[in-house]
């Protein structure tokens, strides 16, 4: 493919890069999931979940379904998920998701409340195949009023789908895809467990447009075994080829210790910090030289895409699965390891399977921690996801809204977002904070600086590098 000149002002210097890649967590909540406490959280869950039954009536919804199997591991997963050959085991956990539907959907009163919003993750969601996949839709449907234009999209691994499961997909209401990609090289996918050649992924999105599905995701991540800038600029050039409505862009962050499966890269054959530094940046050119709109943190849109539109129309939202569409909408979160947003009140359910069958065995939500947020972190949250999302501080609407003056409440974080203006990647001015073009990269590092948890605890080096 020739390669375009970027058009993009946008100068993101690799020694910017280097300089603010630090440690740190993603905001897909304030406080960040690790945050959260034990015990007792069903009961907190359930009576969060009456409170906006009575509150909120016909607030909109959004559900996730973590669906954690899969048929072999990543080397490179983070991921919570079952690696498993026995397909029996759907039928189970279908049977106990049913179970814990049957708990949440009558205290929210769902019958009064719309979904205009589900997400299948995983682990991989079309490791169910197509009568399961029915299935957990019916299992929904019933419980559930899901809007017939709802935005409902699901991961998928493009080894376990063919054209004709595409299309059983579409007639379950599908319109959003989004496949796991990673890398296009032969040998970085061997070397990560995971094969699945340019042409086999480039004929099903062929596939998903013929059917007409709204968007379509390709994930990527730099820093993986043997890749190289070559290599990957190569990769993204065959995205580019395919040309899909979003890209995510994920850096790898090795860390074995935490995650099993990354003991099988030798670490001998992973990119050098600085080589990594370069993907990036080459990458994001590459991207916004063919049109993409960077949206923030590692996601990149087409212009006419939804998410890009409500980036510029100032109504981006983040919850757990990052950057989306939807404002005001509880999060329901169903299976392992699925996290709730219920008003003030987060909840995240039991990590293994054993856990999960026996809380619901014993009746009880299977709920492992959570946190009901105090208004500092309500505040916190407001301003971090504002920078997040619009890319602005008002000060104004925020001392209206929590009675404080922004400059007093917060001189820590004004004095540590200092470096940050110096380098003009965030505007100061007497109304607010403004992130510029090139500051869209460190919004992350920038949220840090209003973390109290982080700078109470001192315990960035927990979290993957930011960048
Ligand atoms: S990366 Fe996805 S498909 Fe691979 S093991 Fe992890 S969850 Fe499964």
């Amino acid at each position: 493919m020739d390669r375009m000149k970027p058009t993009s002002e946008i100068v993101v210097s690799p020694e910017l890069v280097e300089r603010f890649d630090i440690a740190g967590p993603r905001y897909t909540s304030y406080p960040t999931a690790d945050r959260f406490l034990p015990d007792g959280w069903g009961a907190h869950l359930a009576h969060a979940l009456g409170s906006r039954a009575r509150t909120l009536g016909h607030a909109p919804l959004s559900l996730y379904v973590h669906l954690p199997f899969c048929a072999s591991v990543c080397y490179y997963c983070a991921c919570n998920k079952v690696i498993t050959k026995d397909h029996g085991k759907v039928a189970e956990y279908l049977r106990y998701l049913e179970q814990e539907m049957d708990l949440v959907a009558p205290l929210i009163g769902a019958g009064h409340r719309q979904v205009a919003q589900l997400h299948l993750g995983g682990g991989s969601p079309t490791f169910l195949d197509d009568d399961e996949l029915t299935q957990l839709m019916s299992l929904l449907a019933q419980r559930f009023e899901l809007l017939p234009d709802m935005e409902r999209s699901i991961e998928i691994d493009p080894r376990t789908v063919t054209p004709k499961r595409l299309a059983h997909l579409r007639t379950l209401g599908f319109n959003r895809v989004s496949f796991g990609v990673q890398d296009f090289d032969p040998r970085v996918q061997k070397a990560v467990h995971r094969v699945q050649p340019f042409e086999q992924v480039q004929s099903l999105v062929e596939e998903v447009r013929r059917l007409r599905f709204d968007s379509i995701n390709l994930d990527l991540i730099y820093g993986l075994p043997y890749q190289t800038l070559e290599s990957f600029q190569k990769t993204v050039d065959q995205v580019l080829t395919i040309q899909p409505d979003r890209i995510a862009l994920y850096a790898y962050a090795h860390l074995p210790a935490r995650f099993k499966p990354q003991r099988r890269i030798d670490a001998e054959t992973l990119p050098a910090v600085a080589t990594k530094v370069q993907m990036m940046d080459q990458a994001i050119h590459a991207f916004m030289a063919h049109g993409y709109d960077y949206i923030g943190m590692d996601h990149f849109a087409l212009p006419e895409d939804q998410l890009a539109k409500v980036k510029r129309d100032g109504r981006l939202q983040r919850n757990f699965q990052g950057y989306h569409t939807h404002a005001g909408a509880d999060l329901l979160g169903f299976g392992v390891s699925a996290i709730s947003q219920v008003g003030a009140a987060y909840s995240q359910s039991v990590k293994t399977l054993e856990a999960y069958y026996a809380a619901l065995d014993a009746g009880k939500f299977p709920v492992e921690r959570g946190l009901t947020l105090e208004s500092d972190d309500l505040l916190r949250r407001e301003v971090i996801m504002s920078l997040m999302c619009q890319g602005r501080i008002a000060f104004e609407t925020i001392e209206q809204n929590y009675g404080i003056d922004f400059a007093t409440y917060f001189q820590d974080a004004l004095e540590r977002l200092q470096e940050f203006e110096h380098e003009g990647l965030l505007i100061r001015t007497l109304a607010g904070l403004e992130v510029s073009k090139a500051g869209w990269f460190f919004v992350r590092p920038m949220a840090m600086s209003f973390d109290k948890y982080l700078w109470l605890h001192q315990d960035h080096q927990r979290f993957s590098k930011v960048l």
